[in-house]
């Protein structure tokens, strides 16, 4: 059902589509009317299985990978809108953590993301104007302790938005970022996890999860389209530079 927005004849990418909060935002921004999406993950199947009415682009690939990102460009002949919003979890205190585990973290999450954004916003340039949103995290808000690497490339991803919506906003391109709080998606079926999943259920330990949200419970993905919808649309129009959480109180 489209929720008044006009999105007529636009295009956007989509990184992490494959899966909760990225394939959540293709379905909306599909649901809206979209004409194009570009959907990029390194689960090209899954993207494949995406049921969408919209023309749609896949791509297999590593967001990591600036080759990927070198042949992808000159092929960007439109662009209005960008998701930035492929990334991983992981655990590990900062004392504990070891380089190799840190570096993976920060070449998807923080790396990834500077590769998709300063490619999308150069086609934006190219586009006359546009708009994007980088998925954050409240743990780059608050320091929760026992996820060091994680939390740090969302506090970086964030600021990275911040600046880029700071040198762009001359071009006619607003740049956003979201914080979620705990969101119900594959993300966290970490190994650790898959143990409590099989002995109490999965719905029941994502719900004790939630318990430390006020709202009490996890966001779905679907909720975090919207709010990401809301930021790439026109009615956005003035906001630009800010980082919206989106956490059912968690950060309060
Ligand atoms: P998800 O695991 O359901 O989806 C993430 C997708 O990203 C997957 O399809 C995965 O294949 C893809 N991906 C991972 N590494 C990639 C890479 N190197 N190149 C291309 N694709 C890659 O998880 P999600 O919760 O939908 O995560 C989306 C974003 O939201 C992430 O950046 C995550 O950090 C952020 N986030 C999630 C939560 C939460 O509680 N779920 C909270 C805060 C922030």
């Amino acid at each position: 059902m489209t929720e008044g927005h006009d999105f007529t004849g636009r295009t956007a990418l989509i990184t992490g589509a494959a899966s909760g909060i990225g394939a959540a935002t293709a379905r909306w921004l599909d649901q809206q009317g979209i004409a194009r999406l570009i959907l990029i993950d390194l689960d090209g199947d899954g993207l494949n299985k995406l049921d969408l009415s919209c023309e749609v682009e896949t791509h297999a690939a590593d967001v990591a990978d600036e080759a990927f990102w070198q042949g992808l460009e000159p092929k960007l002949d439109r662009l209005d809108h960008a998701v930035v919003n492929a990334g991983i979890g992981t655990g590990g205190q900062i004392a504990e953590l070891d380089f190799a585990e840190w570096r993976r973290v920060m070449a998807i999450n923080l790396d990834g993301a500077f590769l998709t954004l300063s490619t999308a916003l150069r086609a934006m340039r190219n586009a006359g104007g546009g708009s994007a949103v980088v998925t954050a995290s409240v743990t780059g808000i608050k320091p929760v302790p026992g996820i060091g690497a994680y939390g740090v490339s969302k506090a970086a991803v964030a600021h990275m938005a911040r600046i880029a919506a700071a040198e762009n906003a001359g071009h006619s391109i607003r740049i956003n970022a979201i914080a979620p709080g705990g969101v119900d998606t594959a993300i966290w079926n970490s190994p650790e996890l898959q143990a409590q999943f099989a002995e109490h259920g999965r719905e029941a330990v994502i719900a004790q999860m939630g318990q430390t949200t006020p709202r009490g419970r996890f966001a779905t993905a679907d909720e975090l389209a919207r709010d990401i919808g809301y930021l790439l649309s026109d009615a956005s129009a003035n906001v630009t530079g800010t980082v919206l959480t989106s956490d059912g109180g968690y950060t309060l």
